[in-house]
């Protein structure tokens, strides 16, 4: 017989299936109701079948799907997935930051787990026409300085058992509302990994955004949060080197100890532990172009006892969280093993001086205070 054409990926043959029912937007400040994520009117969709490929990609209104109860992603977890903004500028224009970084890193995450590859571009294409739907609308114009969550996900929904790659998967884009989580009074306060868990390890897949890394941390993040901590700071290994904390990067700024001189400190990419965070990305870029005299950025492994040590040599200048969720979070104090270390958090209690400066300089890019590369008008 004839063999079919294989058909990549592409953002041109987007087909429009408006919604009849249009859902009414939630007043300012309103983030979900009850407990559900309230999402926008329409979803994008792609399936993509290994002898086929990909069809053509469709936006149509938001609602349940069917996939049937052997799907692999709901035995084998083949699941991956990006979380990235939209945001309403304070000149009207609405805006995605860096969405290339996260249609790129969903390909990585999506062949780490035997889902489809895509050329990257095409993923970027269909997040902007999907915003160009929804995102006037649900991000209204008199709401400047507002956001909207986009989930672009890929799930394998091969509907035969056994471990297998998926030969079917399914592409869907949603957005939905989410509140500011860079703000909790007094700073974030983490509680370091217990003993026995690890979130991620060498040679596994803590550097994709693949949902079978998040169900296993939630265990450890709720015994945290019934005792007042917000986060896990996860440690890795024997020596207990500092890697994210909770959904996010996790950077100090420190003296260092022989020189004397202030320092960001990160863990590395290279060991393919953590996440390479667009926005941890953008801060080390952005310290190294603006501070380059004062501070000087520092990626590598660095252990929760050279924090000990820090802050009872009185080195610890400053730390912070960085996510599409959390954005830039100060941390006011990390407890491990029966030790509180304290951050200092500024004047004005919210957060330390670099800490503040990076986020505004974030800010002034995503809404459009400042024009810049990084901040792409939908
Ligand atoms: N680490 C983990 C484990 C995450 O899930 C996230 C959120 N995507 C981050 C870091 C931060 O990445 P980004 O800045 O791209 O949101």
């Amino acid at each position: 017989g004839s063999k079919v054409a294989y058909e990549e990926l592409d953002a041109s043959k987007l087909t429009y299936s408006f919604t009849k029912s249009p859902l009414p937007v939630p007043e300012a400040g309103v983030t979900s109701s009850g407990n559900k994520s309230i999402c926008t009117d329409h979803m994008l969709v792609a399936n993509w079948n290994m002898e086929t490929g990909w069809s053509a990609p469709e936006i149509k209104p938001y609602g349940p799907f069917t996939i049937s109860p052997t799907a692999s992603v709901l035995h084998y977890a083949t699941e991956c997935f990006e979380g990235m903004k939209a945001y309403r500028g304070y000149d009207g224009k609405l805006r995605l930051f860096r969405p290339d970084c996260n249609a790129e890193r969903l390909l990585m995450s999506s062949v780490r787990i035997s889902l489809p590859s895509f050329p990257p571009s095409e993923v970027e294409k269909l997040v902007k026409a999907f915003m160009a739907v929804d995102g006037p609308k649900w991000l209204p114009r008199d709401r400047p300085g507002s956001f909207i969550y986009i989930r672009p996900t890929l799930i394998g929904t091969h509907s035969q058992l056994g471990v297998a790659a998926p030969a079917e998967a399914m592409l869907f884009i949603i957005a939905s509302y989410m509140p500011q989580m860079d703000a909790p009074p007094g700073g974030m306060r983490l509680h370091t990994s217990p003993a026995d868990m690890v979130r991620a390890w060498a040679g596994g897949f803590g550097y994709a955004k693949v949902g079978a890394n998040y169900g296993p941390s939630l265990l450890a993040t709720s015994e945290a949060k019934t005792r007042g901590f917000h986060q896990i700071l996860w440690l890795y290994g024997e020596e207990g080197l500092c890697t994210e904390a909770g959904a996010s990067n996790f950077f100090v700024l420190w003296k260092n100890k022989e020189t004397g001189r202030t320092e960001l400190v990160t863990a590395p990419l290279g060991d393919k532990i953590i996440l390479d965070g667009v926005t941890r990305r953008s801060v080390l870029q952005l310290v190294r172009e603006r501070c380059a005299d004062e501070i000087d950025v520092v990626e590598r492994k660095y252990t929760i006892d050279e924090v000990l040590e820090a802050d009872a040599e009185g080195r610890l200048v400053e730390s912070f969280a960085s996510g599409t969720a959390y954005f830039v979070c100060p941390i006011s104090l990390i407890h491990h093993r029966g030790k509180d270390v304290n951050f200092p958090m500024g004047k004005k209690n919210e957060g330390g001086d670099l800490t503040l400066k990076v986020k505004n300089w974030l800010k002034d890019i995503m809404y459009g205070r400042e024009d810049h590369p990084w901040g792409y008008v939908v």
